[in-house]
């Protein structure tokens, strides 16, 4: 069975305007996720609109205001690693609209935002992370922020005493 996966997190501009990067990392950390590539990153319009055509069923203006909020200040760009990273990440990070994201998620403890006030602003709605949703869509999002050589592998002494079964070697 494949232990990990890997998946695309986006530290939108709103959580890295409002100090809340170093936070949302700490979360990730704490969860048991590996840090395999990490970035800060001023995006392309070209870049954010890839970005977000990954996902086809997006409306358009949907789509153009997520480009104008990504490419107005600094995002943090990375790719986690992990067991189940994929759908752990997206637990991690609450669901789509602040307002519904449960409390002791990202989302549900870091802002508050709602569809109608974003709808009624014409603006995305802010809810600070992007992370990806399925394992395809992981693979191609990744391309869209890093190269190759900017993802690193290697090996962290929590997976072993997490998933190793033979620990003889901690004693040694
Ligand atoms: P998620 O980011 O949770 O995967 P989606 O892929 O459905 O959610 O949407 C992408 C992003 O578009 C959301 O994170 C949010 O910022 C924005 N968004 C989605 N639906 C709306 C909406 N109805 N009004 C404003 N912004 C929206």
């Amino acid at each position: 069975m494949k232990k990990t996966e890997r998946t695309l997190v986006l530290l939108k501009p709103d959580a890295v305007q409002r100090n809340l990067a170093g936070e949302i990392i700490s979360r990730f950390e704490k969860a048991g996720l590996k840090i395999v590539a990490m970035k800060l990153v001023l995006p392309t319009a070209d870049q954010a609109r890839t970005h977000y055509q990954i996902n086809p069923n997006l409306p358009e203006k949907i789509l153009t205001h997520l480009v104008a909020f990504l490419t107005a200040s600094p995002v943090v760009a990375m790719v986690l690693e992990g067991n189940k990273a994929i759908p752990v990440v997206r637990k991690l990070v609450g669901s789509t609209e602040p307002l519904q994201s449960a409390p002791g998620t990202i989302r549900g403890d870091y802002t508050l935002d709602s569809y109608d006030l974003a709808d009624a602003d014409g603006r995305a709605v802010r809810n600070l992370v992007h992370a990806s949703s399925s394992l395809e869509d992981a693979e191609k999002e990744t391309t869209v922020w890093f190269t190759k050589d900017e993802i690193v592998d290697y090996k962290s002494i929590r997976e072993q005493i997490i998933y190793d079964v033979n620990l003889d070697h901690i004693l040694e």
